[in-house]
């Protein structure tokens, strides 16, 4: 990092960064007292600045000095002068990258005090996560998350260095929109001069990007705030920030070479090497192989097809499926599997939604499962031979529907697998347009409605494919794009196949479809959710500790105490009124 030059009459220098080559200089530091130790009529204080500590040392002959910091307490903030000495052998501390030096304070001043801290800077003592981000500027404070915030700043840094010498443009876009639809509910802020009406906060800055391709911008870029209110499960936060991205005239292939460039730059910032080629996995490889399309390759077993295997079974549960159209399926894993572990496997496929769930180990003397009577010698060979199972290992078969089969197995293979190595990025390509929304009978775009499909589009809309793409890392989604509509034909007949009339498509989107037809250009982007890699890369297993103020899980903000209730008036100004909050 870059080292501002400051001299004022607070400092001169970064304590963090004192070296033995400055040995000898007089230094003025700043920053707040860490720890102080009295020893032997010396006082010791590690000062803390951003970039680290600093031992300062205060010799009893200073007295008027010495006996102000005795004085001194945890967190006050001072302002320190002297000369810097190496340490004397035997007193170096290898642990702090400026251990070799410390600093002969000749004077120094209190520029403020401070109150003893809910918790203590210096130690790792477990703090409950309300404490932490109740006080969440002290919490900053400590060494790992400053060094996570500042990797933070490392890595958007380096995005915007890559993609500026790629030919991207920076442009803002509202927060103060209409509903853009990733799948989530909207936060809505009303609007005052027109009571009744809402602007909806970007759920994505999609919409608007797109335009800025018709408007002829090309290639866009934005670290933008996203706002989606979903259930607070999992490692969510109703605001994230991702890395937005369009081009203009360019196809597939375009933007996962423009993607596999920038993801190598970002990944080496956190000192991982990524490949030059990302690797590509269609979904439905993904579905069959890892039962998921967000695939933690780095487990290694995957999922057999045994379709064939089972065709004209004795054994009814499989060709009976199989004869049904649906599939049968299965991996193999090794392990101690007494009885009990399979039963609790069973019953964790079930509340998965399977049937049921089929095992079996190949020991010395035989085939051990319930069902052994039931499969023939050449079943069993067959089976470990597709699932690449050896003697002594674990088979788990479901027989089910397709989707069903690649969920349960998909969950059982995470339940039961470790995963090995280093880090795994792949594509996953070729994603159905549409899934069946059960409960609203109608069709989903699994993506956005703004996808472009492929395949044959007078087919049933289920048979469409779509141009997205998702980059998968450790199994976890970092980010998603597709190659966009780009004519108001397409656009109206994708909304219809969602199920929205024409007037609804229009009054909804009627701005989108009317730019559509004043000269579109082909265009595609996508979007990588920032917070997800620096936790990757930092190591970190929430996003709320990349974040510098984040929310709790439960959306709330303990430091400002967000949400809160507002004055009657400002709601009256509004044209709202308050509801009492749900007893209890
Ligand atoms: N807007 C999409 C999202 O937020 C990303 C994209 O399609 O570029 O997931």
């Amino acid at each position: 990092m870059s080292t501002p030059t400051f001299d004022n009459r607070y400092r001169t220098a970064w304590a963090g960064l004192a070296r033995p080559e400055q040995a000898g200089n007089e230094l003025r530091v700043a920053g707040w007292v860490h720890r102080r130790r009295d020893h032997g009529g010396l006082i010791f204080l590690d000062l803390r600045d951003r970039e680290g500590l600093l031992q300062l040392v205060i010799h009893p002959e200073a007295a008027e000095t010495h006996e102000a910091a005795h004085g001194l307490r945890a967190e006050d903030v001072i302002s320190a002068a002297g000369t810097l000495v190496e340490r004397e052998a035997g007193t170096v501390n290898s642990d702090l990258p400026t251990g070799e030096v410390e600093l002969r304070v000749s004077s120094f001043d209190l520029l403020a005090d401070a109150d003893t801290p809910p918790f203590q800077i210096d130690e790792d003592d477990p703090v409950s996560e309300e404490l932490r981000l109740q006080y969440r500027y002290l919490d900053l404070r400590k060494r790992p998350m400053t060094e996570a915030i500042v990797l933070r700043h490392r890595v958007v840094s380096a995005i915007r260095r890559h993609l500026e010498a790629e030919g991207f443009l920076d442009i803002e876009t509202p927060i103060l929109t209409r509903s853009t639809p990733e799948g989530a509910r909207d936060y809505l802020v009303p609007s005052r001069p027109q009571p009744g009406s809402w602007y909806a906060l970007p759920q994505s800055p999609q919409l608007f990007k797109q335009l800025l391709m018709m408007s002829g911008f090309e290639r866009y870029y934005q670290i933008a705030r996203c706002f989606r209110d979903e259930d607070l499960r999992a490692d969510r936060q109703p605001e994230f920030t991702q890395l937005d991205m369009e081009l203009a005239f360019v196809d597939e292939e375009d933007v996962l070479a423009t993607c596999d460039r920038l993801i190598g730059q970002v990944l080496a910032v956190g000192g991982i090497e990524a490949p030059q080629e990302i690797e590509r996995l269609t979904y439905g490889e993904s579905m069959l192989r890892y039962g998921s399309d967000r695939p933690d390759r780095r487990i290694p077993i995957e999922i057999a097809d045994l379709g064939q295997v089972f065709a004209a079974s004795e054994f009814k549960v499989f060709s009976g499926a199989l004869g049904a159209g649906e599939v049968v399926r299965g991996f193999a894993t090794s392990g101690e599997f007494p009885r009990s572990r399979f039963d609790s496997l069973t019953e964790r496929a079930r509340s998965l939604g399977a049937k049921g769930l089929v095992w079996g180990v190949l020991e010395p003397d035989g085939w051990r499962s319930p069902v052994a009577k039931f499969l023939s010698e050449e079943e069993i060979a067959g089976m470990m031979a597709a699932t690449g199972a050896k003697d002594g290992d674990a088979i788990l078969v479901v027989a089910d529907d397709a989707a069903t089969a690649a969920r349960v197995l998909g969950e059982l293979r995470l339940d039961v697998g470790e995963p090995e190595g280093g880090h795994d990025l792949v594509w996953v390509v070729d994603f159905p347009m549409f899934e069946w929304n059960e409960e609203g009978q109608r069709w989903d775009a699994l993506h956005h409605p703004f996808t472009a499909p492929s395949g044959d589009l007078e087919a049933d809309p289920g048979t469409w494919r779509s141009r997205a793409y998702d980059l998968v890392m450790d199994g976890t989604e970092i980010g998603g794009g597709s190659i966009r509509i780009n004519t108001a034909e397409l656009q109206s007949k994708v909304f219809g196949a969602l199920g929205m009339s024409p007037a609804e498509a229009e009054e909804r989107f009627g701005f989108l479809l009317r730019a559509l037809r004043y000269g579109a250009p082909p265009h595609g982007g996508i979007a990588f959710g920032l917070d997800r890699i620096v936790a990757l890369l930092a190591g970190r297993a929430s996003i709320r500790e990349v974040i510098a103020f984040p929310k709790t899980a439960s959306g709330a903000d303990p430091l400002t105490g967000a949400p809160a209730p507002v004055d009657a008036r400002q709601l009256r100004e509004l044209g709202l009124r308050a509801q009492a909050p749900p007893a209890g």
